[in-house]
């Protein structure tokens, strides 16, 4: 979990590589559907670009069958989801019936000030269509009103691991692999 702009692609990619399990960021899933013009992508795209959340329905169904794919038997990383509370709860109920759970949650923290830049700098390199200034203050307050409760919620269950996420992306990424070998006991 993380602001928009927090690194928590980047950061994803390399804790899943670390693990040997596929990283799942709904995000990615979504864009690479625009991308196609698939049903869903036209679906999401005029949302996904005002920088609001696509609704809990559509995203929980994505991700419940993403789960029921082979490569997540041993595991697996989402990026990205849950970031409402009804996300959060569908996802325990669905991880429950599985017989299974999450073993940590990662909350990378960056200052607001540094995010706004580092998501104008994204903006030049990738060309993302929500990474323009006005989309990113309203991704910035959708994730603070919607998303920032849930960090509560995983803390209440012992599983948040706060990670400070400034600095290169080597030292955030080694930080991170610390507190999550400590996690799950590694
Ligand atoms: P990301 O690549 O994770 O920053 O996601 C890009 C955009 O996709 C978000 O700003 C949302 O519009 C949408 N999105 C991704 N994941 C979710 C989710 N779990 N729930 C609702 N919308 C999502």
């Amino acid at each position: 979990m993380g602001a928009p702009g927090a690194g928590k692609g980047t950061q994803a990619t390399a804790l899943a590589g670390r693990y040997g399990i596929p990283a799942i960021s709904t995000g990615d899933i979504f864009r690479s559907n625009i991308k196609r013009g698939t049903e869903l992508g036209k679906q999401v795209q005029a949302i996904i670009e005002a920088g609001e959340y696509v609704s809990d329905e559509v995203t929980e169904a994505i991700v419940a069958n993403r789960l029921e794919e082979d490569d997540c038997a041993g595991g697996f990383l989402l990026d990205g989801f849950p970031r409402t509370m009804n996300q959060a709860h569908f996802l325990d109920e669905h991880l429950e019936v599985a017989g299974t759970g999450l073993d940590a949650v990662v909350s990378l923290q960056v200052n607001p000030d540094a995010l706004v830049d580092r998501l104008l700098e994204r903006a030049q390199v990738e060309g993302r269509g929500d990474d323009t200034e006005d989309t990113i203050r309203r991704r910035m307050e959708v994730y603070a009103g919607q998303t920032a409760p849930l960090l509560f919620y995983y803390e209440s269950q012992g599983i948040l691991l706060d990670v400070d996420g400034t600095g290169s992306v080597e030292e955030v990424r080694e930080r991170m692999f610390a507190a999550v070998d400590h996690q799950v006991g590694n």
